[in-house]
């Protein structure tokens, strides 16, 4: 069944308004006529079925019952040092369907070539359509956040905020993701740090570990930074959350 985001806050009576991207997307694209049964979702952990509806002013979906949320009990973020090229909107789209909540680009010191800052907010744009895409086209019913970059002292300071905070590190000393679940079953805000394509020098990783991270290896062969993003996110699902 095709699914739609609806605009916040545009409810009249038990019908929501498509904004006009989406009005468009069911009509002309997928010719879908009024009284088709879509699903609706808010982007904010709500979702609904129902049947669309047209007007002169565009399109809406009739909400009928609320769908059962499909939320992981974990809040998993990633801080990725920024990868050049698309790999950006790669592992936005993957996190978005294993079910991570934020995004978090952070310039590093081995990125590669200062990327110029009209690039980065393309980068961005297209991480964050791509990872629309993704939610709607795996019924995720929140959105993952893609935040603005951070400099590596602005996310060490946001490190604190979070339960745990493990540093994906391929010289980290054979402890896993699977010891610290060993020690900590229950934690419902986890957060973890990749390198970039250079990976992370030995003095990042240094400022991490003070800031409070464990350092934990994803096996002993090298991962190219977005299978690392992946691979771990995957792994934190399957031990803390629900995969
Ligand atoms: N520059 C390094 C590898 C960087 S890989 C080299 O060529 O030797 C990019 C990032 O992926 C790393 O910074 C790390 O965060 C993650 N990564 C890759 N392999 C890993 C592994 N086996 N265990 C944990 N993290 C890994």
């Amino acid at each position: 069944m095709h699914r739609f985001l609806i605009e916040p806050g545009l409810l009249t009576g038990d019908t929501a308004r498509l904004g006009s991207e989406e009005a468009q997307h069911a009509l002309k694209v997928l010719r879908l006529k009024a009284g088709s049964p879509v699903q609706a979702m808010d982007g904010m952990g709500r979702a609904w079925t129902g049947t669309l509806v047209e007007d002169r002013d565009g399109a809406g979906i009739r909400l009928e019952s609320e769908i059962p949320s499909n939320e992981s009990p974990v809040k998993i973020t990633l801080y990725m040092g920024i990868p050049k090229g698309e790999k950006l909107e790669l592992i936005a789209q993957k996190l978005t369907e294993l079910g991570a909540s934020r995004l978090v680009p952070v310039r590093m010191e081995r990125c590669v070539a200062r990327i110029p800052e009209g690039e980065v907010e393309k980068k961005l744009s297209r991480a964050r359509r791509i990872s629309r895409e993704a939610q709607k086209q795996s019924g995720r019913q929140t959105e993952m956040t893609i935040d603005d970059p951070l400099d590596f002292g602005q996310m060490l300071l946001s490190l604190s905020r979070h339960e745990a905070v493990f540093l994906l590190w391929e010289n980290a000393e054979g402890y896993r993701l699977i010891d610290a679940r060993s020690e900590r079953e229950n934690l419902s805000d986890i957060a973890f740090v990749v390198g970039p394509e250079g990976g992370i020098t030995n003095a990042e990783a240094e400022k991490l570990m003070s800031a409070g991270a464990a350092a934990v290896t994803l096996g002993a062969r090298i991962l190219r930074a977005e299978t690392a993003a992946i691979a771990g996110c995957a792994a934190i699902q399957t031990l803390w959350g629900d995969l």
